[in-house]
């Protein structure tokens, strides 16, 4: 049997693009359809403008603490369409960059969305053709959810905020996770008024209880406003200000409303039925350990099939799917130890179990943490408190969980990933000699095992 092509990959985000390239440069045929704008959810509205705003945001408190050490800067201004506008001009960049690696590898790509026809068959919808191929891999991604209450209409997402007109005065913001978090602590920086919204007792479920406490007091210096427990029955818009009702009585207004109530796989319409692609609860691609679907012919790989969804891992699982399905090394990915990051200001960095897993999968655990102001704040005399804690197997030492809240704590989670993989203990990290002064030598020099206050 012949195909157009050895490999159709659907989706031209960071997944599918890697995926692409790779597969090419070992010679086979490959083509990709993206019906959007090259690049994904990370680089379009997500990770990459994500985190260039939260540079822009944090300006605010280096002008605040700047005085401390010297220098005036009275009359600083801040100007949102300049920030949007040279976001935006720097997403359009990298943008290009990904179709010039798709030139450079020699994958074919058509600007068009793709359905399946059945297992090995694609149709390009720009044109109305059909392709076929040996491979086909579905890397279309998520998109956000929202439930559907009344008044969904008057609320915007995080594909939204990036490119808003003007700030809005006000903002109320639904949800405790990754996204709500990040634009909480941004919004408020630039300026606005910011109320989170969220239906549990504490933000960041899932996280280590020490993080979202932490947490809960940052949004408190950071001047955000949090209502807990709390659910949405209802928006309303009149004359442009939303009124939120809630389930529990009462409401509140604001100018506008940032849903962040969590992502959905993209796989609605797009012919995965007529293929026989089995599906999970939320509509994500079941998929092997080598992110095979249930038809032979077709992989599926990051957001879309909802295991772990960060843009790293979505770019290994197309590495292990390369070496498995063209390289003939099957490679199954390595969900263990992912180092992530949530870039509220201060920054939390995380790898590894939180206490409340390692009591329940390890029972004997010994937890080390330290809360201390560091250096940088103590001329502004910034009240603000690094957090850094090691949950550690106590029969064994190693350490399981590694948990950080403060300036670089993202950069030193992607380091401590590394010895944590290579199964460290307490006495490696001991070992090693402190590098001071800096903030992450506290990880090499805590010696005192932390007990719960009696009661
Ligand atoms: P999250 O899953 O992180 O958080 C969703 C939040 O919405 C939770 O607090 C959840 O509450 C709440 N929620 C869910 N459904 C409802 C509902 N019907 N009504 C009210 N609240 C609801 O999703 P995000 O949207 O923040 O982010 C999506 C994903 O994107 C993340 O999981 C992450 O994988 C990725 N991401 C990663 C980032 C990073 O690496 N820094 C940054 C941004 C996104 P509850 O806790 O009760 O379930």
């Amino acid at each position: 049997m012949s195909y157009d092509y050895d490999l159709f990959v659907i989706g031209g985000g960071s997944g599918g693009v890697r995926a692409a390239r790779m597969a090419a440069t070992t010679g086979a045929r490959v083509a990709l359809a993206e019906e959007y704008r090259f690049g994904g959810t990370c680089v379009i509205r997500g990770c990459v403008p994500k985190k260039l705003m939260v540079y822009g945001s944090s300006y605010a408190h280096e002008f605040d603490d700047a005085k401390a050490y010297g220098w005036s800067v009275d009359g600083v201004s801040f100007n949102w369409p300049t920030l949007r506008d040279n976001v935006q001009k720097e997403v359009s960049r990298l943008s290009a960059i990904y179709i010039n690696l798709l030139d450079g590898a020699g994958v074919e790509h058509m600007h068009s969305r793709a359905v399946l026809e059945d297992a090995n068959t694609v149709r390009l919808l720009s044109d109305n053709r059909t392709v076929s191929a040996r491979i086909i891999l579905v890397a279309t991604g998520g998109w956000p959810y929202m439930p559907r209450i009344a008044g969904h209409e008057n609320v915007i997402t995080s594909n939204e905020i990036f490119t808003l007109d003007k700030l809005p005065e006000s903002i109320a913001i639904v949800g405790g996770g990754y996204i709500a978090i990040e634009f909480a602590f941004i919004l408020a920086g630039l300026g606005v008024d910011v109320t989170m919204i969220y239906r549990g007792d504490k933000l960041l479920r899932g996280f280590d209880e020490d993080l979202r406490d932490h947490l809960a007091q940052a949004a408190k210096d950071a001047g955000i406003k949090t209502i807990l427990e709390r659910t949405i029955t209802r928006i309303d818009e009149e004359a442009g200000r939303k009124t939120l009702i809630f389930g529990e009585g009462g409401q509140m207004q604001a100018d506008q409303v940032l849903y962040a109530t969590g992502r959905i796989p993209l796989t609605a319409n797009m012919g995965l039925d007529r293929a026989g692609v089995e599906l999970g609860n939320i509509g994500e691609i079941i998929v092997d350990e080598y992110s095979r679907s249930n038809v032979p012919s077709i992989y599926a790989l990051g957001d879309v099939t909802n295991r772990v969804n960060l843009t790293p891992v979505a770019i290994d699982e197309a590495m292990c799917f390369v070496d498995t399905v063209f390289k003939n090394t099957p490679r199954p990915v390595d969900h263990s130890y992912i180092p992530t990051a949530v870039f509220s200001q201060p920054e939390i960095g995380t790898v590894g179990m939180t206490e409340a897993e390692a009591r329940e999968k390890h029972g004997g655990i010994d937890i080390y943490k330290s809360s201390f102001r560091p250096m940088k704040y103590t001329l502004p005399m910034r009240n603000e408190k690094m957090l850094m804690k090691l949950v550690v197997e106590a029969a064994s030492g190693r350490v399981l969980g590694c948990h950080l809240m403060g300036p670089d704590a993202a950069e030193m989670a992607q380091l401590l990933a590394i010895p944590m993989r290579m199964g460290a203990t307490k006495a490696d990290f001991d070992a090693t000699m402190a590098l001071h002064p800096t903030a992450a030598e506290e990880l090499v020099t805590m010696r005192q095992k932390w007990t719960p206050p009696s009661t």
